[in-house]
């Protein structure tokens, strides 16, 4: 077989290129990736790296030993599906099978004031440097990175404002009945909720209104925009994800998409999900190798039941499955440590639940969800 071209060196790009050589694909493997790191975690940037606590470390792969060949600092501009290559500053790189790897980028916000973004290794090394104690430290997004980064900043003594758009945090994701319950764990830093901020200028963070909030530090943290804009004009569909099916194939059948940068039809939820969650990235590369490996042969799909965690605060939240808008949740606080809250569908079926300090009954929960269910017909 001629060359899998796999783009972006994060933790779906690399393992995919580990998944095929481990099912003995013996063809040229290529993995470009524009950071200058080793491929890496990046769950503890926002935890134990920006707190001090630990250094970013690469993760565990002889990529020299194997046979793959990483080329870092090689940023990938373009496709050309029907040359079958992609184009970098080098120049040309040309696959039978390509694979895009290529993550997310962080959003930000309007103005010409410094904002910090938390993605990589050296974004991580440069808010470590710059949270000092007593540094006026304002959070824009009090969801999972702004929470972790807001309990790092107050680890480390800073003065914390977190601004968050929606009535509770985490509202976005879980809803505001559910989000207000977190509301509380904000209690060192001022948290204004229902705020919006129009522009981050060098004067300051400004809301509606005319409000300047002045700061040392800007963090933005409102989500991130899948990195797929050198896709465009390839042919391949963009929602911005790159639109897969449940073997994570492009319309190109030799064309795959995977981790954050993928949207993948779900059998199990009926709709396409993009999730962007570490396990994601962990769980999907083994469905790209066998595909690869197998052709149409590879009984292997990617239909998971989502799952993540969030570390914020001195607890663990964690979420499993995939709610909807008109699911019922309900909440149980009869525990010593911790709470949890499930999501049930019209049919009384379990659709998702979180646990904040309940690691086993979550674990619980996703074997459960894991199960496939019979309908009895
Ligand atoms: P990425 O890890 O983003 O890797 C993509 C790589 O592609 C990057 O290195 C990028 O530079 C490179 N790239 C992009 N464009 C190009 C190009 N054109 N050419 C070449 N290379 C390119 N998830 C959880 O479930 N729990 C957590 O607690 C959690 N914490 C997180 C904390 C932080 C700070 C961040 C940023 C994410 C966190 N996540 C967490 C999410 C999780 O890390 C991601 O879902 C996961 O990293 C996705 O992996 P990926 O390989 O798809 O993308």
């Amino acid at each position: 077989k001629g060359p899998v071209v796999v783009v972006g060196a994060g933790l779906a790009g690399s393992r995919t290129c580990l998944e095929l050589r481990k099912l003995g694909y013996e063809g040229r493997i290529v993995l470009l990736g524009e950071e200058p790191s080793l491929p890496y975690d990046r769950p503890p940037l926002s935890k134990a790296v920006i707190a001090g606590k630990r250094e970013s470390k690469p993760l565990k792969a002889d990529y020299e030993g194997v046979g793959i060949e990483l080329r870092l600092q090689t940023r990938v501009e373009s496709v050309d599906l029907a040359e079958r290559e992609v184009v970098t500053a080098d120049g040309p790189v040309a696959f039978d099978n390509l694979v895009v790897a290529t993550g997310a980028a962080p959003l930000h916000l309007p103005g010409t004031g410094e904002q910090l973004t938390l993605r990589t290794d050296s974004d991580a090394a440069a808010l470590r440097d710059r949270l000092t104690e007593g540094a006026r430290v304002v959070v824009i997004g009090a969801s999972w990175i702004g929470a972790e980064v807001a309990h790092a900043a107050l680890q480390k003594g800073c003065a914390v404002a977190g601004l968050e758009f929606h009535p509770a945090p985490l509202a976005q994701a879980l809803g505001a009945a559910i989000g207000s319950r977190f509301a509380g764990w904000w209690n060192g830093a001022t948290l204004r909720t229902s705020v919006r901020v129009v522009a981050v200028e060098p004067d300051g963070v400004h809301l509606e209104g005319g409000e300047v909030i002045p700061a040392d530090v800007v963090v933005t943290g409102i989500g991130v925009r899948p990195a797929t804009a050198w896709l465009r004009g390839s042919g391949l569909e963009l929602l911005p994800a790159v639109a897969v099916n449940e073997r994570l194939q492009t319309s190109d059948p030799n064309v795959y998409a995977l981790g954050d940068a993928a949207a993948w039809w779900s059998p199990r939820f009926k709709c396409r999900m993009d999730v962007q969650h570490w396990d994601d990235a962990f769980t999907a590369p083994a469905v790209v190798a066998s595909g690869i490996v197998h052709g149409d042969a590879s009984e292997l799909v990617h239909d998971p039941v989502p799952y993540f965690w969030s570390d914020q605060f001195g607890h663990r939240i964690e979420y499993v499955g995939h709610h909807g808008p008109s699911d019922t949740v309900s909440i149980d606080d009869g525990y010593e440590r911790g709470w949890t809250a499930q999501w049930s569908d019209a049919d009384g079926r379990l659709t998702a639940a979180l646990g904040v300090d309940q690691s086993k009954l979550v674990a619980a929960w996703r074997k459960e969800m894991l199960t496939p269910q019979t309908t009895g017909a």
